[in-house]
């Protein structure tokens, strides 16, 4: 069970929040997905802990973002972290909505 309002996630029997006093939810709605809002590529890198550290400056920030070619990037993160280099993926770009760019950019400019 869930709180739609803060997202935390609650035992069976539970049906209320009690920090927003709403009913819990069976499952939590979808999160609205980030690619169909208007997106640019802020970073671009072939590096794991270069991405590693944008995403985790963006977050703090309170930017969402859009890692794209990613899902290879952690399929392979395990075995990655050291050798610092695999041949066989690209590059991630970190895209975010387009009101964010400047923002984004500014955060990010020391990484590129
Ligand atoms: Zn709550």
């Amino acid at each position: 069970m869930f709180c739609p309002k803060c997202k935390y996630e609650y035992v069976e029997g539970v049906k209320e929040c009690p920090d927003c006093q709403v009913a819990l939810v069976e499952e939590l709605p979808p999160e609205p997905e980030l690619e169909y809002v208007d997106l640019v590529t802020v970073l671009k890198s072939e590096n794991p802990a270069v991405i590693m550290i944008a995403k985790s400056i963006l977050e703090g920030a309170g930017i969402r973002y859009f890692a794209k070619g990613e899902r290879l990037q952690d399929l392979f993160a395990l075995g990655r972290f050291g050798s610092g280099f695999n041949p066989l993926l690209g590059p991630v770009e970190i895209r975010v909505s387009r009101d964010d760019k400047e923002m984004a950019e500014e955060l990010l400019k020391d990484l590129k």
